[in-house]
């Protein structure tokens, strides 16, 4: 039992001496919001000390900022924040290199651990929410709107003309979901389809639809539960197998 105290003990590093190396670092690069990466490169401990330390590499960084406010010293945050100017094309990019490497859409966590060149935050002010700059990411990718387009297949129904009838027409509309609730849709399955798991946002050519799970034409209502994100394929097998 004395053997295991000691070895805690002596694995143990201090608060104020991670502290002081993280301190060290952000002096090196003259901002403090460095990844953890790059502090294992230069630093004197490992950047997982830091993390188990303070539970993660985030709040290791959050405890660096009060540290240095205390000690009245005043970095930057980041490199060139405050006057670079990205085109959507360097956010896109940037999200498409993220999104591949986490493999799926990368929440906040994962972007902050993934190097990023560009602020979360960037992206939310840029397209109004982080759901909508997905969204927008997807649809550069595909090259067009997933909104827009005719998200559900046709079937009998859709297959008589439409001229001669004004009901039909409004029927058509009638099953329109909304906006918003499509960005739901698309934002609770992580902009891919449910089936394959495949994405615009890894698979080039993938085109996504949004789906009745019952069909709207035989009564199946245009709410969250009834609705699922399906690539064109699946869709199409889907549908297959239905009629
Ligand atoms: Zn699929």
């Amino acid at each position: 039992m004395d053997f295991k105290f000691q070895r805690k003990r002596l694995n143990e590093i201090p608060e104020a001496k991670i502290l002081n190396e993280l301190e060290k670092i952000a002096k090196r690069f003259n901002y403090i919001e460095f990844a953890w990466r790059d502090f294992d490169k230069m630093a004197d401990i490992s950047a997982n000390t830091v993390k188990k330390h303070f539970g993660s590499w985030k709040k290791g960084l959050g405890a660096l900022k009060n540290h240095l406010q205390q000690k009245g010293l005043d970095l930057s945050p980041r490199p060139h924040a405050p006057n670079r100017i990205h085109s959507d094309k360097d956010l896109f990019n940037e999200m498409d290199r993220i999104w591949q490497k986490v493999g799926q859409r990368p929440s906040r966590t994962e972007w902050e651990m993934s190097d990023p060149q560009i602020a979360y935050n960037t992206y939310k002010q840029r397209f109004g929410g982080w759901t909508n700059a997905c969204l927008k990411f997807i649809e550069y990718k595909m090259g067009g709107s997933i909104l827009a387009e005719d998200f559900v297949l046709p079937n009998q129904e859709d297959q008589k003309p439409l001229k001669d009838s004004k009901v039909e027409y409004k029927q058509e509309i009638s099953r329109n979901v909304s906006l918003s609730l499509r960005l739901q849709v698309l934002s609770r399955d992580n902009f891919r389809c449910i089936f394959c798991g495949k994405s615009p946002a890894t698979n080039l050519e993938t085109k996504l639809h949004i789906d009745h799970i019952n069909p709207f034409s035989k009564g199946g209502k245009s709410i969250l539960e009834n609705l699922q994100t399906l690539c064109e394929e699946c869709n199409l097998g889907k549908s297959n197998k239905k009629i």
